[in-house]
This record gives C-alpha cells, structure tokens and sequence, in this order.
C-alpha cells in the first residue's frame, strides 16, 4: 500500500521515541543538545570592571592634572579609593577602585613633567562596566533545548558548568548493498559502479548529530545481507540500508528485514524520488530501507530521517523549512507522487536545475535546497509559492 509523505512522516516520528540524558565535557558538548537549563553562580561583571587601559578617577576633576595613588592590574583589587585630584593607573579588566565614577582612555591623556595626569580629550564616556550588568547570580543563563554552539560554550565556560547534560548520541549503521558496488578507491569494472551512498549517508548522519558508522558493502545475497544488518542491529540504535528495495529479482531487503524480526510499518510512498522507502521497528531498533540511487537516499535522509533522529535527541524544531516564490514555470508530466526537486536559489527565488533523474549527482551538489512538487500538481507558475528545504 502506497502511504503519502505526510502519513510516513507521521508514522515515523510517532515512533521516534526520546534517547536518555548523559554528561560530556565542554569540548565536547558542540553541537549537542542541552538537557537542562543552566544557571549562573556569579555576578557578572563580579565588580565594576574597567572597560578600557587608562586613569580611573572622578568625573568631576577631568579638567584638573590628576595625581597617580596606585597601579591596578587585571587580577589585582584596588587598596585606595580615589579622592578629589586623585587617579588610579587601570588595566582593561582590573576593578575600578571605589569613589571613581570614569575611567579616562590612557590614548586622551598625557603625564606632565611632575608626573601628573592629564585629560586631552572634551569628554569622555564612563568606560566601566558595572557590576551584574550582563548576569546576576542565579539567572537562567542557557534553556534545555539548546543546540550548543561555540558562544554558548563560552557561557557554560563563564558559569562553571563544566559538565554539560546533554542527550545522548543516537548510534546510526550504513549498509550499502549490490553486487555492483565498489568502493571508491577501486576503479570500477565494466558493469560496475561506485559507492557513493555509504559515505553520503554517513556523513549526513554524522552532520545530523548522530554517531554515525559505516559498515561496508553487503554483496546481494540474502545470506550477507542478513549478517551485516544483524552486525549493524546489535552495535546501533538506527540502521539505513540503501539499495535492493525495488522491485529487482535480487532485491532481498524487505525479506531480510522480516526474517530478522522486524516489523514493517510502511513500504513505498507517494514520493518522487523515494517511493520504495521501507521504514520498521524492532523494540527500541529504528530502520530504514532507503532507495540505491544516491539523490533519492539524499532526499529521504533530509525529508523523513532526519526529522526523527533530530526528535530523538530532543532538538525541537529540527528542519529548516522555506517557502519561496518560483523564478519559472514549472511543468511535469503526472502527478500521482510528490516530488522533490534539487533547486538553486537565487534573490529569493526558486529555480529547478537541469536534473536527468535520481543518479545525477551532479544537479544535487549544486542545489542550495530541494523543492516539494505537491502530490496532484502537474503545472506551477512562475511566482507561486513552493516549500524548500535548504541543504
Ligand atoms: P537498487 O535499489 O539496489 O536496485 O539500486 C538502484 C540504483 O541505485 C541502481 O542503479 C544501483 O546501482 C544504484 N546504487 C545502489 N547503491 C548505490 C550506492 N551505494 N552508491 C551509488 N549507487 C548505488
Ligand atoms: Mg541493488
């Protein structure tokens, strides 16, 4: 029975159930998923902190020649409160002292032959940055949720939350399958091709978040086929196989899938490309039977694969989703499937590419999104809104 996309979609992230808490370090957490909110244990700035290399002192006295009482350091604490004529020699960073309410830059003063300081300039900005004017002291600083990036490391850093909850990575296995496979470095035979998906997929399962492992080529027999997914279900929480899912004389993998114990929750969808994408469930085990030609296991990783790993690690709004006006007409001849298109876009518009079908890798590397063709629609006009998902 053939399922539209939005009903796999369903199907899938009704099952994507949610993976468990664990710690890492900083430097590991890039790119994970935050599992709780974060909370500041200081002020910050923890003092009144100078801005800027200069002369702390009071507003008031600018105009005077200001007399130097103490040199304060990044990482000292002042000893003296300024007075009326008085200075402190300030470091960017260091505490102003008490009773000063600037900080003039050292770039606008000059030290007269007594040693004395004086202001060049016509008027000068504070240059402090008060105390708790960012963070006080038990405020949210970070929400779980959080997609940690680099700058949000910088206020785990800050915070001392040096050991980040976050959610754990799923485990995704790549299997490849075909007799007509090669590994890249091999020049391929006469009848033969090279793998592209195996490293696609890995690398986009990686890019997803996940930890992603590739398992090799499983040859088409139902025999190898049968080991390599076995070996991939007990290392891993999700597995994609791509190839042998059509119609073919040797496509075993929807049989393989049932002798292993898997239960098949839908077969082909209303899409193209990606119409035989078989997707089951063995207890906790997510799998995917993905179509061999690279563009379609391209396609049906980002629109349906992705969206459940991204759920399984709890990040919430997981695909990016555009809608755009077309830059020109588009015509096709049936409409029985939905389809996805690779389109470049260019001033906010949606351009299809030349494209000669699900093995032309090249019109995919040089899309910047791909383009949903609704199921029923065979013409669209230039200027209608279409749906892109960037890649
Ligand atoms: P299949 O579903 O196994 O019949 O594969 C459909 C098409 O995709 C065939 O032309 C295969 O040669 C091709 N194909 C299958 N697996 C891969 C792969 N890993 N890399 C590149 N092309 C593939
Ligand atoms: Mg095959």
């Amino acid at each position: 029975m053939m399922i539209t996309y939005e009903e796999a979609l369903e199907i899938v992230l009704n099952n994507a159930y949610l993976f468990d808490k664990e710690t890492t370090s900083l430097l590991n957490s890039n790119r994970r998923l935050l599992a709780e909110d974060v909370f500041s244990d200081i002020n910050m700035p923890p003092f009144n902190r100078s801005a800027v290399d200069g002369f702390a002192c009071r507003r008031a006295d600018i105009s005077l020649e200001l007399e130097v009482i103490e040199t304060v350091r990044a990482g000292q604490f002042p000893a003296k409160n300024i007075e009326q004529g008085k200075c402190t020699r300030i470091m960017t960073g260091a505490p102003v002292p008490e009773g000063a309410d600037c900080v003039l830059m050292v770039e606008e003063t000059t030290e007269t032959a007594s040693g004395r300081i004086k202001f060049t300039g016509e008027k000068t900005k504070t240059n402090i940055s008060p105390f708790a004017e960012d963070v006080k002291t038990g405020d949210c600083v970070l929400n779980a949720g959080t997609v940690i990036s680099p700058q949000h490391i910088a206020i785990m850093a800050a915070v001392g939350y040096v050991n980040p909850l976050v959610y754990r990575k799923p485990k995704v296995a790549i299997i490849a399958t075909g007799d007509e496979i090669v590994e890249p470095h091999l020049k391929p035979g006469l009848s033969q091709i090279r793998n592209s998906n195996g490293y696609q997929l890995t690398v986009q399962a990686a890019q997803a978040g996940t930890e992603a492992r590739y398992m090799g080529i499983a040859p088409d027999t139902e025999e190898d086929t049968f080991r390599i997914l076995n070996e991939a279900l007990d290392q891993s929480d999700v597995v994609l196989l791509t190839g042998g899912v059509s119609m073919g004389t040797y496509d075993f993998v929807p049989k393989i899938l049932e002798k292993a114990g898997i239960n098949i929750l839908f077969r082909t969808i209303a899409l193209q490309p990606g119409k035989p994408t078989i997707f089951g469930t063995r207890g906790e085990k997510r799998i995917f039977g993905l179509p061999g030609n690279p563009v379609s296991s391209f396609t049906i990783f980002e629109i349906l694969v992705k969206p459940m790993i991204c759920k399984m690690m709890g990040v919430n709004a997981p695909v990016k989703h555009m809608r755009l006006p077309l830059g020109a007409d588009y015509q096709r001849k049936r409409n029985d499937r939905m389809q996805w298109l690779p389109v470049e876009i260019r001033e906010g518009k949606v351009y299809p590419l030349e494209y000669h079908g699900s093995a032309h890798i090249f019109a995919l590397a040089e899309a910047g999104g791909l383009a949903a063709i609704p199921l029923g629609t065979t013409h669209m006009n230039a200027g209608d809104l279409i749906d892109v998902r960037p890649v």
